[in-house]
């Protein structure tokens, strides 16, 4: 599968701007008072993330081109969370610990965009029915495809929209960047005829500026550091190569 599959990935998502501490919506996380629960899931949120770095995925420390004209010092590469499925298994586990047990007793469907929010979904899908009752319906899953022809227009196939008619869908994805790969794969839900009750990631980069109207829950946070202009690069200017992996 092409690289372009992968939600974090296509062009210039590679960069990781400065941070915008305020954008974060919805997660509780953010919710204050309850503390002992809330240094719980901190401190499994710092080793989510020291995981995401022992496993390559974030990446610190480098000097990266990100394609499009800038550099910087860090890398957020997915494709290390799945080219081993018991690494994906093993985080969807850790993600499920951090949402609310309503929300995995209420979630009918889990869907997520290709390639690695499907990969995800799919997982969390399969592991939220251990989490419940062996009389609780199944849980389901629905991907997110690109149109026929289009590298970058999300669908939902008939067979997928016509299942999550009617029913209560959490939506999925490896990465949450802007928060506009959800809000599009809400509006297919909803034109669909069903209901999205949560988001979830397993990182999020802390910038989103688009919100799709339901909690947001993330198993790591990343607060993304600075990048450069070419010309203004620092790290070239100090004559470091650039890092290639
Ligand atoms: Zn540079």
């Amino acid at each position: 599968m092409r690289e372009r599959g992968f939600r974090l990935q296509p062009e210039g998502s590679h960069i990781l701007p400065p941070l915008k501490a305020e954008a974060t919506s919805g997660g509780h996380t953010r919710i204050r008072g309850r503390n002992q629960s809330l240094t719980r899931l901190e401190e499994r949120k710092r080793q989510a993330l020291k995981q995401l770095q022992e496993l390559g995925v974030l990446m610190h420390a480098g000097h990266y081109d990100y394609g499009n004209g800038y550099h910087g010092r860090a890398y957020l590469n997915p494709h290390r969370l799945f080219v081993h499925p018991a690494t994906i298994w093993r985080l969807a586990q850790d993600l499920l610990d951090v949402l609310p047990g309503d929300l995995l007793e209420r979630t009918e469907v889990v869907a997520g965009p290709v390639m690695g929010g499907a990969l995800l979904a799919h997982t969390l899908s399969g592991l939220l029915d251990g989490r419940r009752a062996l009389t609780h319906p199944a849980s389901s899953f629905a991907p997110f495809t690109y149109r026929e022809g289009t590298a970058s227009e999300l669908v939902l196939r008939d067979f997928y929209a016509r299942h999550v008619a009617g029913r209560r869908v959490l939506l999925a994805d490896d990465v949450r960047n802007t928060g506009a790969t959800f809000a599009r794969c809400a509006q297919i839900v909803e034109r669909a005829g069903g209901t999205v009750i949560a988001t979830v990631e397993i990182c999020d980069r802390l910038e989103a500026v688009v919100d799709p109207g339901v909690p947001n829950y993330a198993l790591a946070e990343y607060e993304a550091p600075e990048n450069y202009a070419v010309a203004e690069c620092p790290m070239c200017r100090a004559g470091e190569p650039i890092t290639t992996f």
